[in-house]
């Protein structure tokens, strides 16, 4: 399993045009369950029997799933450490006709996951990529947390070191003070919980928060309260399974009076008033009626 960083690059668009067709795609991003084997899809499974063979994020662990499902397609691997390099050989072979399908170890490939850069390359060779959707830490976690579900911003892992850790919370919370209000996903190891948390509790404040655990499996547990309370929890107990931190948004009163008019007159340079101030509304999570007289206000002309 990888913290995918080159996932974090700025992307420039792919020049491929070619629309993507679900029919014959040459390469397949396949779904695999979190936890549970049972959340694999008739799809999933579907696809992984058709293809010409499984690239897997480590084969021993895919065999496990593979062989629950009776499913006996040969497989390679793809992780991190050879992903790169193997691109130029799985192109070629996918452009002589063979179909790949692509799972990581549990969830959506690609989310914290190998197979970003496969799948840039492929698109950008105009092959035909197409994916099978299923379970995923990060929308199930933050659906169970009881925090507003859009907008959202799914942050990964972060550093494991306590410096570049809070850079990266830090990061966050100066895009907050930007205007930026939405629910934050984290995906973390239970050894680095405690610290995590402490940091966050930091950075963040006491708002609303959610320790989403070992979800889909038996000792599933969702634990909300506001951040400072978890950090002091997990302080004095110990996490363990896997684990997603949701971090409730920023609280209206940190879109200041002139994050809010600059704000708006970005938005009324190419919307209506009424448009600008409900993108404005949601993107600050300030009151619509608020926000709608502030726009009416500056979009008046002056006398
Ligand atoms: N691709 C996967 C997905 O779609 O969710 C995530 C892979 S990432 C390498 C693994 C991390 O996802 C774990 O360390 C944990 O933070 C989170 N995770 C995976 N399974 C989980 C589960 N059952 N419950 C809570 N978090 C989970």
């Amino acid at each position: 399993m990888t913290n995918e960083t080159s996932a974090n690059q700025p992307p420039t668009p792919p020049t491929s045009n070619r629309v993507s067709s679900p029919s014959i795609p040459a390469l397949m991003l396949v779904s695999t369950p979190i936890g549970n084997l049972a959340d694999f899809s008739p799809r999933a499974r579907e696809a992984l029997c058709a293809a010409s063979a499984i690239l897997c994020e480590d084969t021993r662990t895919s065999a496990v799933l593979l062989r629950a499902h009776g499913i006996t397609t040969r497989t390679f691997a793809l992780h991190e450490h050879n992903e790169s390099a193997r691109i130029p050989e799985l192109l070629a072979a996918m452009q002589a006709g063979q179909h790949f399908a692509l799972i990581s170890d549990a969830g959506t490939p690609l989310v914290s996951d190998p197979g970003y850069r496969l799948t840039r390359a492929a698109i950008e060779a105009g092959l035909s990529v197409s994916g099978i959707p299923g379970p995923n830490a990060a929308v199930l976690a933050l659906t169970l947390s009881g925090l507003p579900p859009q907008p959202f911003l799914f942050a990964g892992f972060t550093p494991p070191k306590s410096g570049p850790r809070r850079s990266a919370l830090q990061a966050c919370r100066a895009a907050e003070m930007a205007g930026l209000s939405a629910t934050l996903i984290f995906y973390e190891a239970p050894h680095r919980l405690a610290a995590f948390l402490a940091d966050a509790a930091a950075i963040f404040g006491p708002r609303p928060a959610a320790v989403a655990r070992e979800l889909t499996k038996h000792f599933e547990e969702v634990r909300r309260a506001p951040l400072d309370e978890l950090a002091a929890h997990y302080s004095t107990h110990e996490a363990r399974g896997e684990i997603c931190v949701v971090i409730g948004p920023a609280p209206a009163e940190s879109a200041s009076a002139q994050t809010l008019e600059d704000a708006l007159r970005t938005a009324l340079a190419t919307l209506s008033v009424k448009d600008a101030a409900a993108a404005v509304a949601t993107a600050l999570g300030l009151p619509r009626k608020q926000v709608y007289q502030t726009a009416l206000a500056l979009a008046r002309p002056t006398p």
